[in-house]
């Protein structure tokens, strides 16, 4: 008898919470301030090697993290996409310029369903609509090809965070990739330049972005930027020494800054073991590796081609959940629930955790978020109104 009660009680709390965070998933404006998809009809080596075939608003399941019905289906309201390109692109302003021009047809022709939305009241409105809310994010400071009028343009077309650099520095600012790995650098950090770059977004209420930029560009970052930052796409260091995570007197910095550090989903920065296992991974299959490197094969084109391929063994090096949901409790617990958000870095990375196969998984985490007791309060806050606070901020003249 009793444990026919125990069950029954165990079943009940079960159900409550199962009503508790859908009801609340669906009440938080959630925003997720990092997706690469617009990189992946642009790119030359993804647009070859997926036959050109991808548009956002046809169904793309099994191929893509993203489309638009998907992004309803998880209860999406904001979207920042990336716009996007490695340091190799000969005209970097040009290939930004041509991503927006992709996400404006998709809009203009799904007017009742999406919206470009260029300040924070334009994103509520449209939230109450019901309408996705498309926003936009350089990535890469080498985008404005070291012109602030650039800059200015692509403000203007609707970017509202810049990240300064990307794994390439720019002439303006080093990268953590570079910070860390070479060892031949001129200068480290914000030049004059990069100065007047973060001066700039701060007037235009661009959010400065200090996702990859080396530790002493972020410190630059810190000293010069008079409104609050983001991390769009970023970890925990702590928890995973990767050079893309922040460290925790990064983390504080950010917090006393007003800013927020939107967590990455990506495998790499937030499981400390995958490392090892993407190696063994490689090792596995190099005689494949090696020829298709040889055939001119992008790197992480080929990376997704073999993960597809090999799909089992891709599957097996998914970190759990938990593993991704520590990193929101470290920010939490090391400077409080004002400071954290969702980054997912979906179609930029290849693989995700367990569970999240794409973006109709976001309940998952509120889910998760509710079992660990945090309050609905908080729960709004993380799914979004952190990210809402400081563009609201960098709004502000
Ligand atoms: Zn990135």
């Amino acid at each position: 008898m009793k444990l026919r009660l125990l069950l029954l009680s165990i079943f009940f709390t079960q159900q409550l919470c199962a009503q508790l965070y859908k009801k609340i998933h669906s009440k938080a404006i959630v925003v997720d301030t990092h997706n690469d998809f617009l990189m992946l009809v642009t790119d030359e080596a993804t647009v070859k090697y997926r036959n050109n075939e991808l548009a956002f608003d046809k169904d793309l399941k099994g191929k893509t993290h993203t489309d638009l019905a998907r992004q309803k289906q998880g209860g999406l309201d904001v979207q920042v996409f990336s716009v996007f390109c490695t340091g190799d692109i000969k005209n970097p302003f040009l290939f930004a310029n041509q991503q927006i021009d992709s996400l404006d047809a998709v809009i203009a022709r799904h007017p009742n369903e999406m919206v470009k939305a260029l300040n924070s009241a334009a994103l509520l409105k449209a939230v109450k609509q019901h309408k996705l809310v498309a926003m936009l994010g350089v990535e890469g400071g080498h985008m404005i090809e070291n012109e602030l009028s650039k800059l200015d343009a692509l403000y203007q077309r609707g970017a509202r965070y810049m990240t300064l650099t990307w794994n390439n520095s720019t002439n303006w600012a080093t990268s953590a990739y570079d910070e860390t790995f070479k060892k031949d650098l001129t200068y480290k950090g914000l030049t004059d330049f990069g100065k007047q770059v973060v001066n700039r977004m701060n007037q235009l209420g661009m959010i400065v972005d200090i996702s990859h930029v080396g530790e002493k560009t972020f410190w630059d970052v810190i000293n010069t930027t008079v409104k609050p930052v983001i991390a769009s796409h970023s970890s925990v260091y702590n928890l995973c020494n990767h050079q893309r995570n922040l460290k925790d007197e990064q983390i504080k910095a950010i917090a006393k800054n007003g800013g927020v550090i939107q967590i990455n989903f990506n495998p790499p920065f937030i499981d400390s073991s995958f490392a090892k296992k993407e190696n063994h991974f490689f090792q596995q299959h190099k005689t494949e590796t090696d020829s298709l490197v040889k055939a001119g094969m992008d790197g992480w084109v080929m990376e997704n081609y073999l993960y597809s391929k090999y799909k089992d063994e891709a599957d097996a090096m998914r970190p759990p959940l938990s593993l991704l949901m520590q990193h929101f409790d470290y920010i939490i617990n090391l400077v409080g629930v004002d400071y954290v958000g969702l980054g997912s870095d979906f179609d930029g990375i290849n693989l995700t955790p367990q569970q999240l196969d794409d973006v109709t998984t976001y309940p998952l985490i509120t889910k998760a978020l509710v079992q660990k007791g945090y309050s609905k309060k908080d729960i709004h806050k993380i799914l979004g109104g952190n990210f809402l606070r400081v563009l609201q901020a960098n709004e502000a003249k």
